[in-house]
C-alpha cells in the first residue's frame, strides 16, 4: 500500500522477454513471487514489504491499526530498501554504459507519442531499449515494439508508481543493449512516481499544454525532482489559454536548475534540441566507455 494514496503494489506484474510481442497474455509474475532468474538482483533484498510510502509528503493515507509513528517508520523502511534496489540498478547500468532516464507526467500528456517519435530520430543512432508502466494493459509496450524497439510492460495493477525492484526484474528481462538509451515510462502520475529513485540517470517530466501552467506549483515535488521539462503539444499553443513563460515561472520556483524544452510530437517541432540534449548526455554517461562512445 502506498501511504500518500493508499494504492497497492502488490500485484505488480512483469512481462517475461518471449511474451512479449504475442499478444498480452502475462504470465502470472508476482512482483513478490519469484519465479525466474533474477539476474543482478540479490536474493537478500527479496523479501522486502512492498508498502510503498512517501517520507517528504505532509498527507498521508491512513492505515488502520497503525499509529503515526509506525507509518514514519514504514515509510523509512520501505524508501531505504528502494534506493538499495535503485543502487543496483544504477550499477547495472553504469556498468553498460546505458542512460536511463524515467520519463514522468499526468495521464494523456503525450509520453508515448514522444517516446516512438524520439525512437524514430534515434533509434538508428544507438540502441534504444524501454520499459513501460501501467496499472493495466500492454498497449504502450505494444506501441513501442511496432516501432522495432526491444518494449517490456509492467503493470503495477492497484500500484500508482514504479518502483527500483520491479524495474531490476524488468532490466534482468530486456537486458538492454550497452551503451544505449533506456526510456521507462512511468505510470501517469504527477505525485506518487516522485519519491521513488529508479536507478535513473534523469528524471524528465513531461507537461502539455493543455494542462495548467501553474501544476508545477500544485505538484512541486514532481517539477523539484525533474532535471529536463519538456513541455509537449507546443503545436496546440494557438489554441489553448496557456502561458509559457508562466509555466517556465512555475517550474523555475519549485526547480531552480530544471531546463525546459518546448516540443511537440505531432508537429516536430522542438524535437532537435531535445535529440540534442539525448545526445549531450549519453555522451557524459559513456565517459567511462570509450570504447562505446564509436556506437554514435
Ligand atoms: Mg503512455
Amino acid at each position: 500500500m502506498c501511504t500518500v494514496c493508499g494504492c497497492g503494489g502488490h500485484e505488480a506484474k512483469v512481462e517475461r522477454r518471449q511474451d512479449a510481442g504475442h499478444g498480452h497474455d502475462h504470465h502470472d509474475h508476482h512482483h513478490d513471487h519469484h519465479h525466474h532468474d533474477h539476474g543482478h538482483h540479490d536474493h537478500a533484498h527479496h523479501d522486502h514489504d512492498h508498502s510503498h510510502t512517501h517520507p517528504d509528503s505532509p498527507q498521508r493515507a491512513h492505515a488502520p491499526g497503525l499509529t503515526p509513528a509506525r507509518m514514519v517508520q514504514i515509510e523509512q523502511d520501505i524508501l531505504a530498501k528502494n534506493n538499495s534496489f535503485a543502487a543496483e540498478n544504477r550499477a547495472f547500468l553504469a556498468e553498460r554504459g546505458i542512460l536511463a532516464l524515467n520519463l514522468l507526467s499526468s495521464p494523456g500528456s503525450g509520453k508515448t507519442s514522444l517516446l516512438v517519435r524520439s525512437i524514430e530520430l534515434i533509434g538508428k543512432r544507438f540502441p534504444v531499449a524501454v520499459i513501460e508502466g501501467d496499472q493495466a494493459t500492454a498497449n504502450d509496450a505494444d506501441r513501442i515494439r511496432a516501432t522495432g524497439t526491444p518494449a517490456l510492460q509492467i503493470n503495477t495493477g492497484k500500484g500508482c508508481h514504479l518502483d527500483a525492484h520491479m524495474v531490476g526484474h524488468a532490466l534482468a528481462e530486456l537486458n538492454p543493449a550497452a551503451g544505449g538509451v533506456l526510456f521507462i515510462e512511468n505510470v501517469g502520475n504527477l505525485v506518487c512516481p516522485a519519491a521513488f529513485d529508479l536507478g535513473e540517470a534523469h528524471k524528465v517530466v513531461v507537461l502539455s499544454v493543455t494542462e495548467g501552467e501553474d501544476k508545477p506549483l500544485k505538484y512541486p515535488d514532481m517539477f523539484h525532482a525533474a532535471d529536463l521539462l519538456l513541455l509537449n503539444k507546443v503545436d496546440l499553443l494557438p489554441h489553448v489559454d496557456f502561458d509559457v513563460e508562466k509555466a517556465l515561472a512555475a517550474a523555475r520556483r519549485v526547480n531552480p536548475k530544471i531546463k525546459m524544452l518546448p516540443v511537440s510530437a505531432r508537429s516536430g517541432e522542438g524535437l532537435d534540441h531535445w535529440l540534442d540534449w539525448l545526445i549531450a548526455t549519453r555522451q557524459r554517461e559513456l565517459a567511462g566507455h570509450p570504447a562505446l562512445d564509436r556506437v554514435a
